[in-house]
């Protein structure tokens, strides 16, 4: 079973509980928003998903294998962050190749996964430059490109486009979608923004106070004003 399971999952700091018991079946190769206001807790459920923060309760799998125990190095996903996390002193090459030479790919094998996703991104002309020589948007599709050359079985997403503006917005939206289709690649993708998760989602979570309070398609969930 691939995809990603949340099973009943909680979420507490000392005695305040802000995840109540969430539930999401994230089929494979499925785009799913969270959406909610902020502090309904999207970001935590997310992190806690990546392994960047621990389970209070419940189980998380990712392609099947519960991955409640693992570092997020060994849970086969990716996660693109609203700030980008690019490393500074890197370019654009190196920072989409140092997480495959961690892993110990060879050279060509970095090389041709690197070269596909900058000629998919339409990155090639920038390889050599630094992260503050490039413009927001192109910053934003080297985190999606050092994201690709993984070839994880999820994408997490984290307000990824909350940093730019609206135009920009706009189009790096569709770039994200078109891209999740061609690559078929699961995708759970967390936004306080309702057009932007309306635009993006095969379905939507509403969250509020760390409920799921609907998980339906773009047609059939209610938003609140
Ligand atoms: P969202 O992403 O929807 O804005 P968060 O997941 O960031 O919401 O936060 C959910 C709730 O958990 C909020 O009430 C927030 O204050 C609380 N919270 C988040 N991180 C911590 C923490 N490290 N310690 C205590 N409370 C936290
Ligand atoms: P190393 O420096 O580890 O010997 P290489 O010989 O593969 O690695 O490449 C030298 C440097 O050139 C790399 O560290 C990288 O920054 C850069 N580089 C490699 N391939 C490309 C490429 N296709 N486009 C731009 N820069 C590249």
């Amino acid at each position: 079973m691939a995809g990603i399971g949340i099973r009943d999952v909680v979420k507490r700091y000392g005695d305040t509980k802000v995840i109540h018991g969430v539930s999401i079946d994230v089929a494979d190769g499925e785009f799913i928003v969270i959406v909610g206001p902020s502090g309904c807790g999207k970001s935590t459920l997310l992190r806690m998903v990546a392994g960047l923060e621990e389970i209070t309760g419940g189980e998380v799998a990712i392609d099947g294998r519960v991955v409640n125990r693992l570092e997020p190095k060994d849970r086969n996903i990716a996660m693109v962050f609203q700030n980008y996390a690019l490393y500074p002193h890197m370019s654009v090459y190196d920072n989409m190749a140092y997480g495959l030479k961690i892993a110990g790919l060879s050279k060509d094998a970095i090389r041709e996964r690197v070269d596909k996703a900058a000629r998919m991104l339409q990155l090639e002309p920038y390889l050599d430059r630094k992260p503050r020589q490039l413009s927001g948007g192109q910053r934003q599709r080297v985190a999606m490109g050092r994201c690709i050359v993984r070839e994880p079985a999820a994408f997490l997403f984290d307000e990824p486009l909350s940093n730019l503006d609206a135009k920009l917005r706009v189009q790096m939206r569709l770039e994200i979608k078109q891209l999740q289709r061609s690559l078929g690649t699961t995708a759970l993708y967390v936004t306080h923004d309702q057009v932007e998760a309306m635009t993006l989602a095969d379905r939507l979570v509403v969250m509020n106070g760390g409920v799921a309070e609907q998980i339906d398609t773009p047609m059939n969930v209610y938003l609140h004003p």
